[in-house]
């Protein structure tokens, strides 16, 4: 009798026990009754290679990456993707047969379809977008938005120096604002997003001056806990079309489970409330 590869794959990272990935894995390969299994492994930095390495040979047919991973990747994979380089880390790996490693970033898309998913009219080109903060989401968002053909981005970061970084990644679109002055550029902004910690829960508030903030912006918040931030809150309340990280939790989720699994899934309110709950 000829046994059947169940294909696996996982989540790396350290610690990996606070990973919602098994969670939307489960449920997909449930809801498409698709033979396959996805499991947390916590890595330590120093056998990052080595596991690598031997997870093809071991019927993996991918992984996601996230902390402290997500750079350290990039150095051991065998191909990257322009994105993926261009951002500086990587979420989804995919294995050859043969062992080699395929390194992704797909943060940004997640974080395009999710806001076009709930408005599709939104137009990435319409006007300038302001980004808070200048880490790995941050540089995740500015690569889509620019690839997305956004005319302009204003980052604004505590740490200027890392948003000075970035324009020098990124190029000319980008502009650097002053933390303490992005009150003066938000009238202006067609889209804003916060890729910042701030907001979250057990983390300090955002206070950026919102006074002038136009009802024509989107809104955006890479924040998913709480579910409504203040930052949303606000914006739905100056009439603004607003959007929570959840989302983009889903689709920076979705290109690693059709490459592996070959089914492209569909997001359902059932998903979002299982990771929220
Ligand atoms: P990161 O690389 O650690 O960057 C954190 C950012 O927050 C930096 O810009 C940092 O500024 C800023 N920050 C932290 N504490 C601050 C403070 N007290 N005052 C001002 N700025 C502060 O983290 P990341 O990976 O980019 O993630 C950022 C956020 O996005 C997190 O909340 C994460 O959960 C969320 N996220 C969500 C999704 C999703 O799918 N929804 C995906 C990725 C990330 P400095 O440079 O000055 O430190």
């Amino acid at each position: 009798m000829q046994i059947e590869n169940i294909p696996l794959a996982a989540v790396l990272g350290s610690p990996i026990s606070h990973s919602k990935s098994p969670i939307l894995y489960s449920y997909w390969f449930k809801k498409y009754s698709i033979r396959g299994h996805y499991i947390p492994i916590d890595v330590d930095p120093s056998n990052l290679n080595q596991i690598l390495r031997v997870m093809p040979k071991m019927g993996f047919v991918g992984a996601n990456i996230t902390i402290p991973h997500k750079e350290t990747v990039l150095t051991i994979a065998d191909q990257i993707t322009d994105r993926a380089a261009v951002i500086g880390a990587a979420n989804t790996l995919s294995f050859t047969k043969a062992g080699k490693i395929f390194a992704d970033n797909t943060d940004g898309e997640g974080f395009i379809e999710n806001l076009r998913q709930h408005y599709p009219s939104w137009n990435p080109k319409e006007g300038p977008a302001i980004v808070l903060g200048a880490g790995g989401a941050s540089r995740a968002v500015v690569s889509a938005l620019l690839q997305n053909s956004t005319p302009e981005i204003w980052i604004a970061n505590r740490t200027r120096a890392r948003a000075e970084k970035m324009t020098a990644d990124f190029g000319a679109r980008l502009r650097v604002i002053d933390w303490y002055a992005v009150g003066n550029f938000i009238s202006e902004a067609s889209t804003l997003v916060n890729a910042t910690s701030l907001g979250m829960i057990g983390k300090p508030k955002l206070q950026i001056d919102l006074k002038a903030l136009s009802k024509k912006t989107l809104v955006s918040d890479l924040v998913y806990a709480p579910l409504e931030t203040d930052l949303l809150l606000f914006a739905k309340n100056k009439g603004c079309r607003t959007v929570n990280g959840i989302g983009m939790l889903i689709h920076q989720a979705m290109p690693g489970f059709s490459r592996w699994f070959g089914t492209k899934p569909a997001i359902d309110h059932e998903i979002k409330n299982l990771l929220l709950a």
